[in-house]
């Protein structure tokens, strides 16, 4: 059911990154429609994470925010955590200091998950049900760190490279055209630490609103976000779920599917 990353299967002989991460990465549509999973990298920054939250309430968006521990220790980066869980995200973990887990050594391999984790956690003052690894490194080493933490790390499908090239329009540009033709669910992976998405991800949601206009008229599918809280319940074990829930902001998890349609 699942095939491997795109990109993964090159370095013959490498032992440290032989093999990508399954995707679809979040599994199937359990609609039929097109669904969008929206997740955000490398936060806080309390310059552009708050309108990356800004444009997320506007449209009723609930992302996954993959936070960098380091981040928390910014002037004014826990409020912003603070925020993101109130407006009904979820936050999980993307390492301390975003280091490459399969090119260090074993220990400070863990204490970035560990150290991540802690430091998240005490910020959200809720569980941190995900980990995503630095630039998708994978390695048999970084698995059995995983699997004895009983973490699961959360792959992405869609990567518009705005990381790279800084480019609004370009980021746009291609994110309609994929999500135009998507016909499966689809995470996107998007950068809060980055102008171009802050610029970006107005307009792509704004897209999505007018492209569900046009497929009402014609009797089309139309493109459903997944909000994360939907996606916590559907993938999580019923314990952690029922630990996020306790302390989750219920009035922001009432809805099973966000979406952006009219
Ligand atoms: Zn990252």
């Amino acid at each position: 059911m699942s095939v491997l990353a795109l990109g993964a299967a090159g370095a013959a002989g490498a032992p440290a990154a032989a093999q990508g991460w399954p995707q679809p990465a979040a599994g199937l549509s359990v609609t039929g429609d097109p669904e969008i999973l929206f997740t955000f990298d490398d936060g806080p920054n309390p310059k552009t994470t708050p309108k990356v939250l800004d444009t997320l309430r506007q449209y009723g968006v609930q992302a996954v925010f993959f936070g960098v521990g380091r981040m928390v220790e910014h002037p004014g980066a826990r409020a912003v955590i603070e925020r993101i869980v109130a407006e009904g995200h979820i936050i999980a973990n993307h390492t301390m200091r975003h280091g490459e887990l399969c090119r260090l050594d074993e220990a400070e391999a863990e204490a970035e998950i560990d150290e991540g984790y802690r430091a998240l956690h005490d910020a959200a003052a809720m569980p941190i049900p995900w980990f995503r690894t630095p630039y998708g490194a994978r390695c048999a080493r970084l698995d059995a760190q995983l699997a004895e933490r009983k973490v699961t790390h959360f792959h992405w499908d869609i990567d518009p490279q705005e990381w790279r090239h800084g480019n609004a329009k370009r980021t746009i540009a291609y994110l309609t055209r994929v999500l135009g033709r998507a016909q499966g669910r689809e995470v996107v992976l998007m950068h809060d630490t980055k102008q171009a998405t802050v610029k970006a991800l107005p307009e792509i949601l704004q897209w999505i609103q007018e492209e569900n206009q046009r497929r009402e008229a014609e009797g089309r599918r139309q493109i459903r976000i997944v909000s994360a809280s939907q996606y916590a319940q559907e993938s999580l074990a019923p314990g952690v779920w029922k630990l996020l829930l306790d302390v989750a902001p219920s009035s922001r998890w009432g809805a099973t599917l966000a979406s952006v349609l009219p």
